[in-house]
């Protein structure tokens, strides 16, 4: 089963997708991770999203479909995968559609993690991110952003610059005009779940699990439906 996280820049996807990945077997796949690799690696996919990524722009539709069909035809993907800012377009959504009923996928879950534009752009003004592992961090809760290093793995923290004020404005239009949309696609669906994420992270994560046991079970209440859920929690 997959499942896709869908929110603006700085809505908490990639800490939620993290917090997911310690719970269920399936691995993140981030459009936004892939091609800021891409660009590190100076490939000639890196050097062509380069321009988008740094505009806060989208990258062109069938260069990221083609992206995420290659990631999923990978062994670790079979089972499931956790999608992070993919899909991010009408376009995209229907292609996933597409690539799903044509590998024989199923998309479970398509979680919205909504917070109000205050919050996104102090969430944004204050993140930074590990360079080896992607681990976030924010300059007024974490005091890891004070010795620069990641608690998980040492590596070396940076501020993003596409969380530069001006380009994560751009982001926030973007997401607003082109992906906002998809609430109403999936909605028709019978596939979304809102997901407060203003709360700590913790428990957004919880509200989560929940949406997704319900939908993989339908066992909501009983006890074992709670350990479930907080399993690695504390
Ligand atoms: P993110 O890390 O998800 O905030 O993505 C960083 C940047 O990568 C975005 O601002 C876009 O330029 C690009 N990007 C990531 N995912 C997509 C997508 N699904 N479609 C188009 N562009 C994307």
């Amino acid at each position: 089963m997959d499942i896709v996280l869908l929110g603006a820049p700085g809505a908490g996807k990639g800490t939620q997708a993290t917090l997911l990945r310690m719970w269920l077997p399936w691995p993140q796949v981030s459009t936004g991770v892939l091609f800021r690799a891409a660009m590190a690696d100076g490939s000639e996919l890196g050097d062509r999203v380069r321009g988008y990524v740094e505009r806060g722009e989208l990258v062109p539709d069938e260069v990221t479909l083609a992206v995420v069909r290659a990631r999923l035809a990978e062994a670790d993907c079979a089972a499931g995968v956790i999608l992070d800012g993919f899909p991010r377009t009408l376009a995209q959504a229907q292609g996933l559609d597409v690539l799903l009923a044509e590998t024989d996928r199923a998309l479970g879950l398509v979680a919205d993690v909504n917070v109000s534009e205050a919050v996104l752009m102090a969430r944004l003004a204050g993140r930074w991110q590990c360079s080896q592992c992607g681990a976030v961090y924010h300059a007024l809760l974490n005091p890891e952003v004070k010795s620069g290093k990641c608690k998980a793995c040492g590596g070396g923290l940076y501020q993003r610059e596409d969380d530069a004020p001006a380009v994560q404005a751009r982001r926030i239009q973007v997401y607003q005009a082109q992906t906002a949309p998809l609430k109403d696609y999936y909605r028709e669906r019978g596939l979304l779940a809102q997901i407060d994420g203003e709360p700590a992270p913790v428990l957004v994560q919880r509200a989560l699990r929940k949406a997704i046991l319900e939908r993989m079970a339908g066992a909501a209440g009983s006890e074992a439906f709670e350990r479930a859920i907080d399993a690695g929690l504390a």
